[in-house]
């Protein structure tokens, strides 16, 4: 093990200042900062900076410096869509060619620094070229995940007024082919997104696409003949790097806006600490560059490390549920890091199709997104790990950039829980009214003090970045979510505290309930959400998706409603069961709640933002077979 936890925490509590200019040094500046941190978020000082006398160009510490020592190592591992499709080994030198050259052709192009460029594209190299070539050249990029529709793009574009969209012909996932082109065209045809000029296009799948000269262009053809060297842009540390609009479980996605020295010092620290990462390890992050998983996993922390990554176009079960793993083995990954909604999917499918595979390489494993159920916990750790790799459960969120919590790997984890902030990091658990409390606990999740991955601002509104985050507990940082704190002073995350359910006076939050579900053995999924009830104030509502092959009836649901009341007891037994083929979920594969809690009301006409759903077909199939209260 590489670090000592209760020696690094101390250390960072002693002299944060001095802890986080260490920190620092790690990246490559070409000023480097003398100032650390500049924070306060009362609001009549407000202000959030951090290396601010700092200039560097993060693309210097993804790639420029690795040419030296490691030019030849893989950067990047492409595995396509279809196992049988070409393979890409990226080695350093190469893709800081690339970067170059794409950075040199926007420039040409007219992009200067400050302007946002909307990156609409597959999970192939292309997209991590396109993130560094903005960000060498100073311009902001704004990642759209390939599996939003043209009314999402074109809200995303009329937010940040963006002068440049680049695209590819199609994706594939899972055999299927996304209109990647078509969508831009469509979105373009939508009103407020006339800020953009031109339309760069990837050739991908090599599928014929209509182009609108001379808006459109082919990138090959635009990169043709620049140079493979390209000055870096000099970045104030505080210069904006990327915005990326949050996934919108909770309602209408927020345009973050991180900038640029804080968090890329944040995004490499994190991935070495967290992962206990090594010079030989073959890291995958299975995230799309969607999402900030990908952004600070996939793209900006491996790569500011010098580490190989693994890029995968596909999804879990194409052409099987073995994909995973035969990639695993493929290329000999070590580190896999993935999120609790693929693990429950494959869980659902049994043991067969990990067990056919060897996973030896494996050495650590990761998940992100949502609490894990316990029993998914176990599953990813017994059958995936083979009982031998420790499982880092990272709780963090899009605005904080980098993980916040996560297991120190230098003890026995617990299923379920995220237990320590990392050096640095004040967490703490307030009341409603905002009281520190100590000791074992459970309420609001807070954080006391800044982090340099801190988000700066909600792009184009200040007000709703302090409204959103500092104004509920001033003084504040609040995250939105609830979380329970134990004996040992470890942190289990329940849940966003809108999902706590208050029955009778009790708080219930919905991650218990939900892995009390999943905790049996014909249980795949479940979600639980509140709903008005004259006696209880609130009563309980659940969604059950079971395992493969198993029989939805009413003996199961009286059993499995007694299940929980056993697992957690009376106050948490369900009022009403509805068995669920599918949950409605994020595209980041988050359960949307809030819409259930709306369907559990009654009220399916007011589902709100639907906009970043990944199949609206679940919700209508919910609606029609609610059960009667
Ligand atoms: P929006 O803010 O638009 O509603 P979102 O919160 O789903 O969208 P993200 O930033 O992608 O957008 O997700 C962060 C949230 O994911 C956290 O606030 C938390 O609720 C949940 N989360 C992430 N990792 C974990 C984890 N390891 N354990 C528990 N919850 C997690
Ligand atoms: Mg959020």
């Amino acid at each position: 093990m590489a670090y000592d936890y209760e020696r690094d925490y101390a250390e960072a509590a002693r002299d944060p200042d001095g802890f986080w200019r260490k920190v620092a040094q790690r990246i490559d500046w070409m000023q480097a900062p003398t100032q650390i941190r500049d924070v306060s978020f009362d609001a009549k000082d407000f202000r959030i900076r951090w290396y601010a006398d700092g200039t560097l160009n993060a693309t210097v510490s993804c790639l420029d410096r690795h040419l030296a020592t490691r030019g030849d190592r893989t950067a990047l591992i492409f595995e396509p869509d279809d196992p049988n499709g070409e393979t890409q080994r990226i080695p350093y030198r190469e893709l800081h060619a690339r970067v170059c050259r794409l950075a040199n052709a926007l420039r040409n192009l007219g992009v200067a620094k400050g302007d946002r460029v909307t990156l609409y594209l597959p999970m192939i190299p292309d997209a991590a070229v396109a993130m560094l070539a903005c960000a060498r050249i100073g311009a902001i990029h704004s990642v759209v995940f390939g599996g939003f529709a043209p009314h999402s793009i074109a809200d995303r574009i009329a937010d940040c007024r963006s002068k440049l969209v680049i695209t590819a012909d199609e994706g594939l996932r899972g055999g299927k082919r996304i209109p990647l082109k078509a969508n831009v065209d469509a979105a373009l045809a939508l009103p407020g997104t006339n800020s953009v000029e031109t339309v760069l296009v990837v050739r991908h799948t090599g599928a014929a696409v209509p182009m609108q000269m001379p808006r459109d262009r082919w990138v090959d053809a635009v990169v043709e003949g620049q140079p493979d060297t390209c000055d870096p842009e000099p970045m104030n540390a505080e210069d904006p790097l990327f915005i990326l609009y949050t996934s919108g479980s909770t309602g209408k996605p927020k345009g973050v806006l991180h900038t640029t020295g804080g968090y890329i010092v944040y995004a490499s620290w994190t991935h070495e600490r967290v992962f206990d990462l090594r010079d030989d390890d073959v890291f995958w992050c299975t995230a799309d560059v969607g999402w900030v998983t990908g952004h600070s996993y996939v793209v900006y922390g491996p790569l500011a490390n010098g580490a190989t990554c693994v890029m995968f176009e596909g999804v879990p079960n194409y052409p099987d549920y073995s994909r995973f793993w035969n990639i695993v083995d493929k290329y000999q990954v070590t580190i896999f890091y993935t999120a609790p909604t693929a693990i429950r999917a494959l869980m659902r499918e049994g043991d067969a199709p990990v067990k056919a595979t060897s996973r030896k390489s494996i050495r650590v494993l990761g998940t992100v997104g949502e609490p894990i159920n316990p029993e998914a916990w176990r599953w990813y750790h017994d059958v995936v790990g083979d009982a031998r790799c420790p499982i880092t459960d990272t709780w963090w969120q899009t605005e904080t950039g980098g993980t916040l919590i996560a297991p120190p790997l230098d003890r026995p984890q617990k299923p379920g829980s995220a237990m320590k902030p990392l050096p640095g990091i004040l967490p703490a658990i307030v009341d409603g009214k905002g009281n520190v409390l100590e000791g074992e606990t459970e309420g609001n999740l807070v954080l006391l003090d800044s982090w340099p991955g801190q988000m700066r601002t909600v792009y184009g509104d200040q007000k709703r970045f302090f409204e959103t985050y500092f104004s509920t507990f001033p003084g504040k940082y609040f995250t939105g979510d609830g979380s329970h704190r134990d004996a040992d002073g470890d942190y289990w995350i329940t849940g966003r505290v809108d999902d706590v359910i208050i029955v009778s006076g009790h708080r219930i939050g919905s991650a218990e309930v939900e892995s009390a579900f999943v905790s049996h053995p014909k249980v795949a999924e479940a979600a639980v959400v509140g709903f008005p009830h004259d006696i209880k104030g609130q009563g309980i509502y659940a969604y059950v998706t079971l395992m493969d092959g198993e029989a939805e009836d009413d003996a199961l649901r009286a059993e499995l409603i007694a299940h929980v009341r056993k697992e957690i007891g009376p106050i948490a037994t369900p009022d009403h069961l509805q068995w669920a083929p599918g949950l409605p979920k994020t595209r980041s594969g988050k359960i949307m709640r809030r819409i259930l809690r709306k369907i559990a009301e009654g009220a399916p006409e007011q589902l709100g933002d639907t906009s970043t759903l990944a199949d609206p077909t679940v919700v209508e199939s919910l609606v029609k077979h609610r059960r009667g209260q």
